[in-house]
């Protein structure tokens, strides 16, 4: 089976609605400029929540070559829960994709395994796709425990979960020392964990779902390296944040092939 490469911008808490849409047109413009073939790479823009309608207009309008969603969702479905943002909300203004789990959000937020679980639920069920993303920090890299970690989170992420569900997702490998930092994973290192993300799905799930579900990479992408990275057969994209705040920067990433 092949893969269609993912590439997705992380904007983080970064860019107005104002800024958003100039980010979208330039992208856009650039884009066209290159080439740009979406048969050989799907571009997404994951924008702060305050900017998703001004990005849906522009891109849906302009019938732009790129899809748009969140970086969180809730866990639940309505009610007294002040501040959150559910994931039919997110549907009904036709995003695509939503990142859960991003590790600012498990170091910042408290967010566990079971949340993200619970959320990439919710994103499913309204038919979007999670992007689940895993990672481990500096300390369990350095006693060479990245992939047992790893994979215990893609496990909690999606115990409970049917193979039918879990063939539906995208997962972010994004380990945290390497993430608005400069450093970079290896090739090699990426490919290890991707790889072990992906028998673990497996062992779990079954050979279709490891052959189907798209594992990223995520940590200082960047033109320079994209495409070492993504000659990597067990790297099917790229979630890349601080690059993908400029079109000419995120531009080359997108048309790596
Ligand atoms: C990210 O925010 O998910 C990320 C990978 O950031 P950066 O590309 O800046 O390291």
């Amino acid at each position: 089976m092949t893969r269609k490469p993912l590439m997705a911008g992380n904007w983080k808490m970064n860019l107005d609605h104002f800024e958003a849409t100039s980010l979208v047109q330039k992208l856009a413009w650039a884009l066209a400029d290159a080439d740009y073939d979406s048969e050989k790479s799907e571009c997404v823009v994951l924008t702060p929540f305050t900017d998703i309608r001004s990005v849906q207009t522009l891109i849906e309008s302009d019938k732009l070559p790129l899809g748009f969603g969140a970086q969180d969702v809730s866990a639940h479905d309505s009610g007294a829960y002040t501040g959150e943002v559910s994931a039919t909300m997110l549907q009904k203004l036709n995003c695509s994709y939503v990142t859960v789990g991003h590790s600012e959000r498990r170091e910042y937020h408290a967010e566990t395994d079971e949340i993200v679980n619970a959320k990439s639920r919710k994103v499913i069920e309204a038919g979007m796709t999670p992007i689940v993303c895993v990672g481990e920090g500096l300390d369990i890299r350095k006693e060479g425990r990245q992939v047992e970690y790893t994979v215990a989170q893609v496990e909690g992420a999606f115990a409970g979960w049917s193979a039918e569900e879990v063939a539906q997702v995208v997962v972010a490998y994004e380990p945290v020392w390497a993430i608005g930092t400069g450093e970079v994973a290896t090739p090699e290192d990426a490919q290890e964990v991707c790889a072990a993300i992906r028998a673990s799905l497996g062992s779990s799930f079954g050979a279709d779902v490891a052959d189907t579900v798209r594992v990223l990479y995520g940590g200082s992408v960047k033109a320079s390296n994209v495409k070492e990275i993504m000659a990597q057969p067990d790297v099917d994209g790229a979630l890349v944040g601080g690059a993908s705040l400029k079109a000419e920067d995120f531009t080359p990433i997108v048309t790596f092939y």
